[in-house]
């Protein structure tokens, strides 16, 4: 059995779509930002995935409930991360 944050999942795909519109930088770097600092605003939807159709039944339940929330953490996020950008900063980790 696997326990996981399902907000994880939803906003992942919700910066894939917000980032494309924003024409933000996607770099591994910027996009892990993005990814805390919206999972960060938002609570955390933990599921077991011992049975995987669970997950995705619920994962969709979540995207339809939160939408709005999810939108608004992650278009935060999206320019907070413009304005201060980390990947070729020196002392990159
Ligand atoms: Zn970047």
């Amino acid at each position: 059995m696997e326990i996981i944050n399902v907000m994880e999942e939803v906003v992942d795909q919700r910066l894939k779509v917000l980032t494309k519109d924003a024409g933000c930088c996607t770099c591994d770097q910027c996009l892990e930002d993005m990814m805390c600092l919206a999972l960060n605003s938002l609570p955390a939807k933990y599921v077991s995935t011992s049975k995987g159709k669970l997950f995705s039944k619920l994962s969709t339940t979540m995207i339809s409930q939160h939408t709005i929330d999810v939108n608004i953490a992650c278009v935060n996020a999206i320019e907070f991360v413009k304005e201060r950008p980390r990947h070729g900063e020196s002392g990159q980790e």
